[in-house]
């Protein structure tokens, strides 16, 4: 099996012990199905203090990591000829599941981590994207990087028990995923749907998807109506319109606008 190599430049390597308490990801690694090679920022600094970062130019708040430590060591990563290099910031575009899966075809990721105020602007010129893990500021992309290679690590083939577990998940079809019930039956006057212990497969997986569908209209909104026109066949809005609009009332308990 091929291994899939991770290589992160950080100040902070210790952060990355994380991933030997991380269930399938801890596995993973024990598997050799990724490998995790952690560049220590500060053994490429400068001078007696090994100096890795410095006041900005034009003043204010905060100290900036310095150019020529982050380059020297980048290039002192090998690369192979299907890597691509990510820088963590958060003024990067905001990380989705379909990154995952189009890097998760490539057999090595470099992440550059960022610390303090961040790094000189000179650093971007190294990154092939730039990627953020979302609308907040973190003090580090060590816990952006940890959660990148985490995510990517579980699409990787070999790594989930049960490699279905990945298709209907949330956001791999930009749909949520449906309710999971387990034992006990009933817990606390709260009982599971009677559906789910029917045994028709059938119904059940049509239940499913209706519960995919309400369940992201109610809570995103934003990802139904953008992408998840197909879901319920309207490419075929054309040709039955009537049939796709009853079939959008059902579920939703509304007509779309248009
Ligand atoms: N002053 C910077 C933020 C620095 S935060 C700015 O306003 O853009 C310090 C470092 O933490 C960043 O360089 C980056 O590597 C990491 N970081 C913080 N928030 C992040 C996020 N949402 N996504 C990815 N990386 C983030």
């Amino acid at each position: 099996m091929n291994t899939f190599t991770f290589d992160v430049i950080t100040l902070f390597p210790k952060a990355f012990k994380i991933m030997e308490n991380l269930g399938v990801i801890t596995k993973a690694l024990e598997r050799n199905l990724i490998n995790v090679n952690l560049c220590d920022l500060r053994e490429y600094g400068e001078g007696n203090y090994r100096q890795i970062d410095d006041r900005p130019y034009g003043g204010g708040a905060g100290m900036v990591l310095k150019p020529e430590p982050i380059y020297k060591a980048y290039e002192s990563i090998r690369k192979s000829s299907k890597s691509k290099t990510l820088l963590m910031t958060p003024q990067g575009k905001v990380l989705k599941q379909k990154d995952l899966l189009r890097w998760s075809a490539l057999d090595q990721i470099i992440i550059i981590c960022g610390q303090y105020e961040g790094f000189d602007e000179r650093v971007r010129c190294l990154a092939d994207e730039e990627i953020s893990i979302g609308d907040y500021v973190l003090s580090g992309g060590e816990i952006p990087a940890i959660s990148l290679i985490n995510g990517l690590t579980r699409l990787l083939p070999g790594t989930l028990g049960d490699p279905d577990s990945l298709e209907d998940e949330s956001h791999n079809s930009s749909l949520l995923e449906y309710p999971h019930y387990t034992r006990p039956l009933v817990f606390r006057d709260m009982k599971v749907p009677d559906i789910l212990v029917s045994g028709n497969h059938k119904e059940i997986q049509s239940w499913r998807k209706k519960q995919m569908i309400k369940r992201t209209n109610l809570r995103r909104k934003d990802l139904i109506y953008k992408k998840n026109m197909n879901y319920l066949n309207f490419n075929n809005i054309e040709k039955n319109p009537i049939e796709i609009k009853e079939s959008f009332f059902e579920v939703f308990d509304c007509y779309p606008d248009w």
